[in-house]
């Protein structure tokens, strides 16, 4: 099995935007454009708390883990899951300075709704996919809660939502290698996209930033006698 090299790593947080609309990713994590909206600062805060290291504790049977670094070398990304809680079951791992043994099972924090469930889904099974990797198990099943509503939905790391997420981080990392920004492609979600300023989803021609300046440049260049 293939491994990308460590520089070649991508965020992993990314594939939950790129699943969003893979302009929106490539915007934000290939030109640089990252543009805040309301959306995004109430996400940052929520992440912020939950990623609060002095919330790790041990309930009962289950050990909870907050802001774990993870990475994966054959999907070539790195991230931190927000909570991994850890099942006492005997069928789990090693966890150092526990006795026993502990399943991991990732949780994603969300602000809003369930509103976005298939692109938090790919975050959510890439994140395990790496915790997968990391500590040579198998993670069935996830969660996501979404703040907005108070509700946990349990996700199964299926085949073919894994299939999908191999598929779009392949995608991801040609993009990359190339510098590609695809073109805008309007959806229902440009309404409150956070990149809506920069990306123009009202020119459907519109070219990418980086187009945009190369053109300039281009033109001045003509322009001088
Ligand atoms: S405004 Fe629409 S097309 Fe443009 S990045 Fe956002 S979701 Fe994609």
């Amino acid at each position: 099995m293939s491994a990308y090299p460590e520089d070649e790593y991508l965020a992993l947080s990314g594939i939950q935007h790129f699943a969003f609309c893979p302009r929106q990713w490539a915007l934000g994590h290939i030109e640089c454009l990252w543009v805040g909206n309301l959306l995004t600062a109430e996400g940052d805060l929520l992440h912020e708390r939950v990623h609060d290291p002095t919330f790790d504790e041990k309930r009962g049977d289950r050990l909870i883990v907050r802001a774990m670094p993870v990475a994966s070398a054959t999907l070539g990304i790195r991230g931190v899951c927000d909570v991994v809680e850890f099942l006492c079951d005997e069928n789990g791992v090693p966890v150092t300075g526990r006795k026993g043994r502990w399943r991991p099972v990732p949780v994603e924090y969300k602000h809003g709704d369930n509103s976005s469930v298939h692109a938090d889904s790919m975050q959510l099974c890439a994140q395990a996919m790496c915790l997968e990797e990391m500590l040579c198990c198998d993670i069935p099943e996830a969660y996501l809660y979404y703040a907005a509503v108070k509700r946990r939905e349990r996700v199964e790391l299926t085949p073919e939502l894994r299939a999908a997420v191999r598929d779009a981080l392949a995608e991801m990392h040609r993009l990359y290698a190339r510098g590609h920004t695809p073109r805008v492609k309007k959806r229902p979600g440009c309404r409150s996209c956070a990149m809506r300023e920069v990306c123009l989803p009202g020119l459907e021609k519109a070219r990418s930033a980086v187009e945009y300046i190369r053109g300039a440049i281009d033109a001045c260049r003509e322009e001088k006698p």
